[in-house]
């Protein structure tokens, strides 16, 4: 990491082909270590949750475990927008930017900023149920053909793994051979993948940084960032006291077994990409049951995003003091509402938090051509609420696999 950013620093300040060097014979190593992590991520959670699921037998203790993953999950997301929401009051960064600064950054982003309102009004103009709808597809195929449709991945795999558990076990047992051992070989691609982990996250930083915009545009927004940073801290700290306190283990044990998840999270910008390390690591370094980790950490990609939520309230109330409004106590509370459903609803890639956004904007009456104004700096701290978004994944199912293994 350290290398990359220092290699890209050196390339875009000293010489003038540097940029053209970087994406020309830097930039497709970065591409194809993305590629790889996303090419197995479909293949590994079909794999593991259905053997995860079918491991299990006793299908009461799959539901107990669905419940307590899933209600866990919207707890630590309301917290996380609660977190967020009292930080940005506190610290109130939108009132320091001046009108110049605004006009000048609204102009700048504007095109960038239209394609993301493009998708982000197509998000809008849906029903309340829609994500509901979502979950389930029409077509598994057309389904596994998109890395998007995670979730309904995941529901086709629990009724297919539940279905194997209900059939006699005689019956099942050629099946349950077969995701045994798929899963084995998609553990050792994983394994092969990560070998070129060090080159890949290399030739990401070098590229973020000869691409990154320009830096003094980037001031006004610095105290914007900081108070995320400082709301994504708290709720890292969050998870370290709930680590000790209830899970009784050291803050050094869990850092230490998370972070080459953290900073995979941190150079992909996506938990989804991020998904087969944080499972690797969950459970041969927290010591997490494979039964648990296959389970609760590929729902948790998608459903469970702390770091996204923290986010979705600081930079909804950013642009509210911003533009100058004044929200009222009700207009908070309903932050909380939409950004915890905002950050269920939000895709395990880069840049998805900036997309559903627009629904805690629209419903709290915020104007949205706020977007632009946040958009400059979005990509370094959607890698930072990436970090986050996979330790909440990981603290939540190591709390799950205590509950389970004391019942
Ligand atoms: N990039 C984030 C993730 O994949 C989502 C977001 O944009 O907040 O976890």
């Amino acid at each position: 990491m350290l290398l990359g950013i220092l290699f890209g620093f050196i390339m875009s300040n000293f010489d003038s082909h540097g940029k053209q060097i970087i994406s020309d014979w830097i930039k497709p190593f970065g591409t194809i270590f993305i590629n790889a992590l996303k090419l197995i991520a479909i293949p590994l959670i079909l794999a593991s949750l259905i053997k995860g699921i079918s491991d299990l037998k006793d299908i009461s203790k799959f539901s107990k475990m669905g419940g307590i993953t899933v209600t866990t999950y919207i707890i630590t997301t309301v917290i996380a927008v609660s977190i967020g929401l009292s930080i940005v009051n506190i610290i109130k960064p939108g009132t320091s930017i001046s009108d110049e600064t605004r006009l000048e950054l609204l102009s700048a982003y504007e095109q960038d900023a239209n394609k993301k309102l493009k998708v982000a009004a197509e998000t809008k103009n849906t029903g309340p149920l829609q994500p509901l709808v979502d979950i389930v597809p029409s077509n598994i195929i057309s389904a596994a053909t998109d890395n998007k449709n995670m979730l309904q991945i995941i529901f086709f795999s629990i009724v297919f793994g539940i279905s194997m558990i209900l059939i006699p076990e005689n019956k099942s047992k050629a099946l349950k051979e077969f995701f045994d051992s798929l899963n084995e070989v998609i553990l050792k691609i994983i394994d092969l993948i990560m070998q070129f982990a060090p080159y890949g996250v290399f030739a990401l930083l070098a590229t973020l940084i000869v691409e990154a915009p320009k830096w003094d545009l980037l001031k006004s927004l610095l105290l914007y960032s900081f108070t995320l940073i400082v709301g994504l801290l708290t709720l890292l700290t969050f998870y370290v006291v709930f680590v000790k306190i209830v899970l009784k283990k050291s803050p050094n044990f869990f850092f230490k077994g998370i972070l080459p998840a953290q900073l995979v999270a941190f150079s992909t910008s996506s938990s989804a990409a991020t998904l087969p390390v944080t499972m690797d690591r969950v459970h041969n370094s927290l010591n997490v049951k494979k039964e648990v980790s296959s389970f609760v950490l590929p729902v948790g990609a998608t459903i469970n995003m702390d770091g996204t939520a923290v986010y979705q309230a600081i930079a909804a109330v950013f642009i509210a003091q911003t533009f100058g409004i004044d929200l009222s106590l009700s207009a908070q509370l309903g932050i909380i509402l939409t950004a915890t459903l905002a950050s269920i609803g939000a895709a395990a890639v880069p840049s998805a938090g900036i997309i559903v956004l627009v629904i805690v904007l629209a419903q709290a009456g915020i104007p949205e051509a706020g977007l632009a104004l946040i958009f400059a700096i979005d990509r370094p701290l959607d890698m930072c609420r990436t970090v986050v978004n996979i330790t909440g994944d990981a603290t939540v199912s190591m709390f799950v696999d205590k509950i389970i293994s004391k019942k």
